[in-house]
């Protein structure tokens, strides 16, 4: 096996770069907007500091952890002034002290019990935090998120909470053999949105509608996203430790 030299990997980072906020730019224009309008977030996941930053360099301005120990390791190298941090994976009620502070949003919000815990250490921290809820769309077992019928209902009560503030939603779709299934699954995340925004529900703003991943970004923006979290297509394919 052939190791990539450090400035490999960066040349392919800012190869890949390019090529997905074209694509993500082609696929805003299908679908009646811009290139700005669509959030590319980086899934930061295994990857250095150091060739995050690279990319940051380039105008990345979004990036997202998925466990709170990493995040926490790499916290004082992220390019903080130029990007902005968030939460992506799934978060235990016990960790939320540990990055309340550290992060500009928390993506993955599907319980009571987690947004109340958020609450009560937002408050404690004088801050207000933004979350997404997540939904459970396939209606996969063993998956984090909310089943579709159970989300007004955890909406109505994170609204009463103080210093939390929903600002869309976010999904992790099933893993599909076919293009035309995920699509599938993003069109009912759509069609969500869509209801939920029309429901005007007090405290409760959807500005967010987050999926879409390596494989299936363009498809996620086609079907309403206006944001897209990328990880292996941008940094390579992960090596788990
Ligand atoms: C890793 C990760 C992604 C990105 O996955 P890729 O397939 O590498 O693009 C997106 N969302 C979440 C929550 C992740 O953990």
């Amino acid at each position: 096996m052939t190791e990539r030299s450090f400035s490999e990997v960066l040349d392919d980072v800012e190869r890949n770069y390019w090529e997905i906020t074209e694509n993500i730019a082609r696929a805003a224009e299908k679908s009646g907007r811009k290139y700005e309008d669509i959030l590319f977030l980086a899934a930061t996941k295994t990857v250095e500091p150091k060739v995050i930053n690279h990319a940051v360099s380039l105008g990345l301005k979004y990036i997202g952890e998925n466990k709170v120990q990493e995040l926490l390791s790499k916290y004082e190298e992220y390019d903080l002034k130029n990007c902005d941090l968030q939460f992506i994976g799934h978060l235990q009620t016990n960790k939320v002290r540990q990055i309340i502070d550290k992060v500009s949003m928390i993506q993955s919000v599907d319980s009571v019990k987690l947004a109340n815990e958020i609450s009560k250490q937002s408050v404690k921290n004088s801050l207000v935090s933004n979350i997404l809820i997540e939904v459970n769309i396939g209606r996969e077992e063993n998956k984090s998120g909310v089943l579709a019928e159970e989300l007004e209902e955890l909406l109505g009560r994170v609204s009463e909470m103080p210093n939390i503030k929903v600002r869309g939603l976010m999904t992790v779709p099933p893993i599909c053999e076919k293009k035309t299934d995920v699509c599938k699954f993003f069109d009912k995340m759509q069609q969500l949105f869509i209801d939920i925004s029309a429901k005007k529900m007090d405290n409760i703003c959807m500005d967010y509608l987050s999926m879409g991943m390596s494989d299936d970004y363009e498809e996620a923006v086609l079907s309403g996203a206006n944001m897209v979290r990328i990880g292996s297509r941008l940094f390579g394919r992960r090596i788990y430790r």
